[in-house]
């Protein structure tokens, strides 16, 4: 049978897939996007689906002695390790610290926040085009607190990120807080509504609607394994043999295994987060019911290591806060270079939502 022929064959359509096919196929290129599921229903499926315009600098390793003796209990919410996953992960993590270093952190928000400065506005204009504004919301995020300390803290990053970046935030205290937000717990101190990010009500459906988007386009979709990948290019579909002259690889925490196949050895890790969707009582932040994620834990071999039900349950429980009940569980994973340079567009397409960061964003 004859290879059907394409310019480029995007590998994986979750965001990062899709916003790259699109741009790909709005330049005239005749490109076919391939992903063993329907587009979204991985990592960009599961996750709280905030456009963070406040986010000019990567989530860094934790360097405060608080911090890590913290997270070297191997008890807190925000991270948990697996003991006998540190030996592998160690140079990643090595590398993570070196470049999580004040200087070279700063250095490296200087490329990445070129990133992120167009990150809502190139959503604003994707989902237009795709018909799916209905799912930002320009309403900001807001970041709640349980004590005056994490408050303090969070409100000198934010003039950090104002000084430098001209990052809009808003300082709420517990009335204000209350009166913005009157489902929330009363016993929070108060919020920081970081004001020019957006937010997604669905985030598969958004991915959902640029895919259909980018096949109104005249780009289409294969259901296939990117391993089946060969040189020149070509890969097996379930409607046959695609062949292309060049190739993406967007495929989120598996990019590694496919590109250490072909010699080239990146630096990216895996974590796993978990999240849980709520029924709403009082207000909806997400049309599926309150996502509440926390929680990653990392492993060297990450996107293969199953699910932790413990670490699941214990998300649950610290969703106190949440006036919900539990909906649904499901859990995924992220990927997280350790050179914390934007990604090449080969990978990560300049619309894309950013990984490595969503640890920062967690209710303290
Ligand atoms: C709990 C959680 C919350 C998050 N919250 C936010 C947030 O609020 N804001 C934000 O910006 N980011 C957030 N993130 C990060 C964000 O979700 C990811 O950066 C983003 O979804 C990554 O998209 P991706 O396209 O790279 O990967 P994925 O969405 O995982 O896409 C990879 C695709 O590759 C496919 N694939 C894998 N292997 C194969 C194969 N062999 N053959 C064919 N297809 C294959 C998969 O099926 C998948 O569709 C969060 C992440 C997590 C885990």
């Amino acid at each position: 049978m004859t290879a059907i022929k394409f310019d480029t064959v995007v590998l994986g359509a979750g965001i990062v897939g899709v916003c790259v096919a699109v741009h790909l196929q709005q330049r005239d290129r005749q490109v076919a996007l391939v992903d063993r599921k329907p587009p979204g229903n991985e990592t960009s499926f599961g996750n709280a689906g905030l456009i963070q315009r406040e986010g000019v600098y990567p989530y860094a390793f934790p360097r405060g002695l608080g911090a890590l003796l913290r997270y070297a209990r191997n008890q807190s919410l925000d991270v948990r390790y697996h003991a006998d996953a540190l030996f592998h992960a160690a140079p990643f993590l090595w590398r993570y610290w070196r470049n999580s270093d004040r200087a070279k952190h700063a250095e490296i928000a200087r490329s990445y926040s070129t990133l992120i400065e167009h990150c809502v506005s190139e959503h604003r204009t994707l989902a237009a085009a795709a018909g799916a504004s209905a799912l930002l919301r320009p309403t900001g995020w807001i970041k709640v607190f349980r004590n005056n300390a994490a408050q303090d803290a969070e409100l000198r990053l934010a003039e950090q990120w104002h000084r430098e970046y001209g990052v809009e935030f808003e300082s709420l205290d517990a009335a204000r807080l209350q009166q913005a937000e009157p489902d929330l717990d009363k016993a929070l101190r108060g919020g920081l509504r970081y004001t020019q990010a957006d937010s997604v009500s669905d985030p598969n459906a958004l991915v959902t609607a640029y895919a259909e988007y980018f096949e109104s386009l005249g780009g289409r979709f294969f259901t296939g394994d990117a391993n089946t990948l060969r040189n020149g290019w070509e890969v097996t579909t379930d409607a046959g043999t695609i062949n292309a002259s060049s190739v993406v690889v967007a495929l989120g925490p598996w990019s590694g295994v496919l590109s250490s196949r072909l010699g080239y050895h990146l630096p990216l890790g895996v974590k796993r987060g978990y999240h849980m969707h709520y029924a709403p009582r009082g207000c909806a932040p997400q049309s599926s019911g309150a996502r509440r994620r926390k929680g990653l834990s990392a492993r060297a071999d990450g996107a293969r290591h199953p699910p932790d039900d413990r670490r699941r349950d214990c998300v649950a429980r610290c969703a106190k806060n949440a006036d919900a009940t539990c909906r649904r569980r499901t859990d995924c994973t992220l990927a997280l270079s350790t050179r914390q340079t934007p990604r090449r567009s080969t990978v990560d397409g300049r619309t894309a939502l950013h990984a490595g960061h969503d640890a920062r964003d967690r209710a303290r």
